[in-house]
């Protein structure tokens, strides 16, 4: 069975989910919806992408000679499941008015409050919640980075008592040319704990997280400092044989191999003809892992054009019960190419 799936919303993260989605062999990409008749649009064609828009927008299209295959309703009635990556909030407006009534599953992204879905998700963290679900909500960059990372210790059966994380958010996409700050600090957001702590709690609700949060003028990566106490004793080895394993994890050392700044870490993916240069792990800096006793510290990049798409073909093939959490992890990872020496994909 091969699933068919529509794309609504095609900017950052529904280009990069479209792009995923043609390069896994039980699924299929049947369109994706366009508001505007723009160069991305065009791109998307030439690409062999079909378009769909709103009836009053089709004439927009035409204007400018970019081709559309049909209207959002053709494409509905044409899909097993819409992906939709629209802008935060309209996700769920785009459920009551177009998936519900159309009797579609769906799957939404971070920027919608977690009550969207029947479940977030992370693949790492709780795969097996979404199975069979007919809407589940992929979690944001920020909180899919976090749960990889606190699922990786889990996984190898540590026992955690406490996380606490700072984050230092990018101030926009490299896309967004209206979006600041260009000189300044924001507390973004304000409160502690940040939003991002009880998100991580949706994946992992018996973690104790507490995050706090700024944004700075920076496009490329957020930079995570994270803290995680553990009710007894682990050692750097160990953690960082615990990193090397776990897939989606990766490390990058500043002493050895001179990666001494996230423009670096992108400057690898691009190196490495990654698409659009995207990283889609976590970026581990291995010289910051550090343990006191029972304390472990550590930096973390975290690309967030690019580190929620392995994570929704995997929530595509839990909600339609295609495969088990790890042979969807591994086939999602051998399909985009991230796959790497030393990853276990046999972790309970
Ligand atoms: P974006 O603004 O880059 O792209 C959204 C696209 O949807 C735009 O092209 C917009 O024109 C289009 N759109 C808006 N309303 C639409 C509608 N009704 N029908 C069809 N298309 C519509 O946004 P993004 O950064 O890709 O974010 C999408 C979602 O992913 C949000 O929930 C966001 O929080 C989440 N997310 C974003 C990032 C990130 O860093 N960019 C990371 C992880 C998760």
């Amino acid at each position: 069975m091969t699933v068919k799936v529509g794309i609504v919303g095609y900017g950052t993260i529904g280009k990069r989910v479209t792009d995923a989605i043609m390069k896994m062999d039980d699924m299929t990409l049947i369109g994706v919806v366009k508001q505007t008749p723009d160069y991305e649009g065009e791109v998307a064609v030439s690409k062999g992408i079909k378009l769909y828009t709103y009836e009053d927008k089709l004439s927009k299209f035409e204007k400018v000679g970019i081709k559309v295959a049909g209207t959002v309703n053709d494409l509905l009635r044409s899909v097993d499941v819409i992906i939709d990556a629209t802008p935060d909030g309209v996700g769920a407006e785009n459920k009551a008015k177009l998936y519900e009534p159309a009797g579609l599953r769906a799957i939404f992204q971070g920027g919608e409050e977690a009550e969207v879905a029947e479940t977030s998700f992370n693949a790492l963290a709780n795969y097996d919640m979404a199975i069979g679900k007919r809407f589940i909500r992929v979690v944001s960059c920020n909180t899919t980075a976090l749960s990889r990372l606190i699922s990786a210790f889990l996984l190898h059966g540590y026992k955690i008592r406490r996380v606490r994380a700072y984050l230092v958010r990018r101030g926009a996409d490299p896309r967004e040319f209206k979006k600041g700050p260009i000189n300044d600090v924001v507390f973004n957001p304000a409160t502690v704990p940040s939003h991002h702590g009880p998100d991580v709690q949706t994946v992992l609700p018996t973690i104790d997280i507490v995050t706090m949060a700024v944004a700075v003028p920076t496009t490329m990566m957020h930079l995570h400092m994270v803290n995680i106490e553990f009710d007894g004793q682990i050692s750097r080895g160990e953690a960082i044989k615990v990193l090397e394993e776990t897939p989606r994890i990766l490390l990058f050392n500043a002493s050895s191999k001179k990666f001494e700044s996230l423009a670096q870490i992108i400057e690898w993916a691009r190196d490495m003809g990654r698409l659009r240069g995207d990283l889609m792990e976590n970026a581990v800096i291995e010289d910051s892992i550090t343990v006191f006793q029972n304390e472990l510290f550590l930096m973390q990049g975290v690309h967030q054009e690019s580190i929620v798409v392995p994570e929704n073909i995997d929530a595509v093939r839990a909600m339609f019960k295609l495969s088990d959490k790890w042979s969807s992890i591994k086939k999602t990872d051998t399909a985009l190419g991230l796959v790497s020496a030393g990853k276990n994909y046999n972790l309970t």
